[in-house]
C-alpha cells in the first residue's frame, strides 16, 4: 500500500493566515492518522507578491502552533526543491510535453486583443473566455514566432461541452460544466508557471496522495483533473474543506476579524487553544467534547466527520476556549507561558530604552508602559477631540493611516512614519496634527513614550488592531465613506 502523503502549499504573499493553519492542521491529522507524511511546499510563482519574510512568517506561525512537517524548503527532503521558484526547469519540461502531445498551445495574443475580446463578450452577456484564436496556428508559424522571441503564453485546451465529475471526499461527485472553464494559461510570458500547472506537477512529483484544500478551489478543480489526465498520471484523492467564516457568515476577512496567526500570538492566546479551536472548525470529536489536544484529535480523526456548513471563526468563542486552557495550566506553566509571551528579556530590552529616561523608580514602569502588555487599550473618546479637525476628518485621517499601515511590508519606525507622513501631506496637514490621535489609539493615553517607537515595538498586528478599535469607537466607517476614502487612498503616494 502506498504511504499517505499530504501537504500544505501556501503562497507567501502576506501575513500568515489562520486559514492556512486550519488547512494545514487537517492535512496533518489525516496524514498522521494513516501513519503517513505531511509536507510543506512554498508556492511562490507570483514573483511580485511573494516575499521571503512572509515565507519565514509562515514557518514561524505554524511552528508556534505546534504544526510540524517532515519535508519542506527549510528542512529539505527527497523531493526538493520545495520552493516553486526553484523548480522553473521542471515546469518548462512538462509544459513542452503538453504542447507536444497537442493538449496545450502557444498563444501570442496581445493584452489589447484580449481586453477587447473580453469587453465584447461582457457586452454580449457571455462569460469572458479565450476564443481559441491561436489554437490552430500552423506549426511552422508557431516555430518561427517562437524563434523570433515573440512574447507568448502556453494555454491548455479544454472541452467546450459536457460536465467534469469531480470526486470530492466530502461531497461525493460534484458535476461542473466544462463550458465554465477557460483555456487556462499554464505558462506566463515570464516563463513561470501558473498555479494550475505547478500545483499538479508538484503534487505528482512529490507523491501526494490526498489533497485537502479550501473549497474556494472547487470551481477550478476540472482544470486540475484534466491536467492529470493529459499527463496520464493518477490523481490524488481530493477533499474540499469548508471555508472559515466571519460571525455574519461572510468569508473570513481581515476587515471583520483579525486573520493573521501572529495577531493571536501577540494577543496572548495559547497555541494549544488556537489549534484546538481550528480543529473545531467544521469538525467535532465523536463525544463532542470541546477541549482537546492535537494528539487527541489525531487519535479520533475521521475526515467524514467534517460538516459542510460554513464554520464560524468567532473571537469570543476562541477566547472562551483559551480561558479553559489557561485555567488548566499548572501555575508554573502559566507563569512560564506569560514570560515567553511578553515578560521576556528580548521584549523588555526593546521597551527599556524608551522608559528609562522617563521614570524615577522601577515602580513607575507599569503605569507608564502597561500598554506594551495589553491587547486593546480602550482609550477615552474625548482624547480624539481635535483642535483643528472635525470628527469626520479625524476618522478619515485614522482610516487612511490604517490602510497605509495595512499595506506596509517592512515594519520599521522610518517606514511607519513614512505612511503617516504620506497621509498627512496629502490632506495638507502636519505630522503634529496626527500624532495625538495616534497616541490615544495606540497607548490609550494622551502621552507616554514615543508613539512611533511604541508602534514599532508593538508590531503590525497590535498596532492595526488598536487603530481599528479606535475608529470603531468613533463610530466606524460607513459604506459611502469607505468608497470615497478608498479613492483618496489610491491618490496617496
Ligand atoms: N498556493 C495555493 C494557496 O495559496 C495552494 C492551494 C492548494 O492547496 O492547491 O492556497
Amino acid at each position: 500500500m502506498t504511504t499517505v502523503r499530504t501537504r500544505i502549499a501556501p503562497s507567501p504573499t502576506g501575513d500568515p493566515h489562520v486559514g492556512t493553519a486550519y488547512i494545514a492542521l487537517f492535512n496533518l491529522c489525516f496524514a498522521r492518522q494513516h501513519g503517513g507524511e505531511f509536507i510543506l511546499r512554498i508556492e511562490d510563482t507570483d514573483q511580485v507578491r511573494s516575499t521571503r519574510e512572509s515565507e519565514q512568517q509562515i514557518y514561524d506561525a505554524l511552528r508556534w502552533l505546534g504544526i510540524e512537517w517532515s519535508e519542506g524548503p527549510d528542512v529539505g527532503g527527497p523531493h526538493g526543491p520545495y520552493r516553486q521558484s526553484e523548480r522553473g526547469h521542471i515546469y518548462q519540461k512538462y509544459s513542452a510535453e503538453l504542447v507536444d502531445k497537442g493538449h496545450a498551445f502557444h498563444c501570442f495574443c496581445s493584452a489589447e486583443r484580449l481586453d477587447k475580446l473580453r469587453a465584447e463578450q461582457m457586452e454580449a452577456k457571455q462569460t469572458p473566455r479565450y476564443d481559441g484564436h491561436c489554437m490552430h496556428l500552423p506549426t511552422a508559424e508557431v516555430q518561427q514566432r517562437l524563434a523570433a522571441g515573440e512574447p507568448n503564453v502556453v494555454r491548455m485546451k479544454v472541452p467546450t461541452e459536457g460536465v467534469c465529475v469531480v470526486p470530492d471526499m466530502l461531497r461525493g461527485e460534484v458535476e461542473i460544466p466544462w463550458d465554465r472553464m477557460d483555456m487556462q494559461v499554464l505558462m506566463k510570458t515570464d516563463g513561470l508557471p501558473t498555479y494550475f500547472l505547478a500545483n499538479v506537477v508538484d503534487d505528482h512529483l512529490m507523491g501526494i496522495t490526498h489533497v485537502l484544500r479550501g473549497e474556494e478551489w472547487l470551481p477550478s478543480a476540472p482544470k486540475l483533473i484534466l491536467l492529470y489526465e493529459y499527463f496520464g498520471w493518477d490523481k490524488p484523492q481530493l477533499c474540499y474543506m469548508p471555508l472559515l467564516r466571519n460571525p455574519d457568515k461572510s468569508k473570513l476577512s481581515k476587515r471583520k476579524n483579525p486573520t493573521s496567526i501572529t495577531f493571536y500570538e501577540r494577543m496572548g492566546f495559547l497555541p494549544q487553544a488556537m489549534l484546538n479551536y481550528l480543529g473545531r472548525m467544521g469538525w467535532s470529536m465523536p463525544d463532542e467534547r470541546e477541549k482537546f489536544s492535537l494528539d487527541e484529535m489525531v487519535e479520533h480523526f475521521d475526515i467524514n466527520r467534517v460538516s459542510l456548513g460554513g464554520p464560524i471563526f468567532d473571537l469570543e468563542k476562541l477566547s472562551w476556549l483559551n480561558g479553559q486552557w489557561m485555567r488548566e495550566l499548572s501555575v508554573e506553566e502559566f507563569a512560564a507561558g506569560a514570560q515567553k509571551w511578553a515578560f521576556n528579556s528580548d521584549y523588555l530590552m526593546q521597551i527599556a530604552p524608551h522608559v528609562q529616561g522617563r521614570v524615577e523608580t522601577f515602580s513607575q514602569i507599569a503605569p507608564l508602559a502597561s500598554f506594551f502588555f495589553a491587547g486593546g487599550v480602550a482609550p477615552n473618546a474625548a482624547l480624539f477631540e481635535h483642535k483643528k479637525l472635525s470628527a469626520e476628518q479625524v476618522r478619515q485621517l485614522m482610516q487612511l493611516i490604517l490602510w497605509k499601515l495595512e499595506a506596509l511590508c517592512q515594519w520599521e519606525k522610518d517606514q511607519i512614519t513614512g505612511c503617516i507622513q504620506a497621509v498627512v501631506e496629502h490632506l495638507e496637514l502636519k505630522l503634529r496634527d496626527a500624532m495625538p490621535l495616534m497616541f490615544a489609539a495606540i497607548t490609550g493615553h494622551a502621552s507616554s513614550v514615543s508613539v512611533l517607537d511604541a508602534m514599532e515595538i508593538l508590531g503590525p498586528d497590535l498596532t492595526r488592531f488598536r487603530l481599528r478599535q479606535a475608529i470603531e469607537l468613533l463610530g466606524g466607517v460607513s459604506k459611502k465613506e469607505n468608497k470615497e476614502w478608498e479613492k483618496l487612498l489610491a491618490a496617496i503616494a
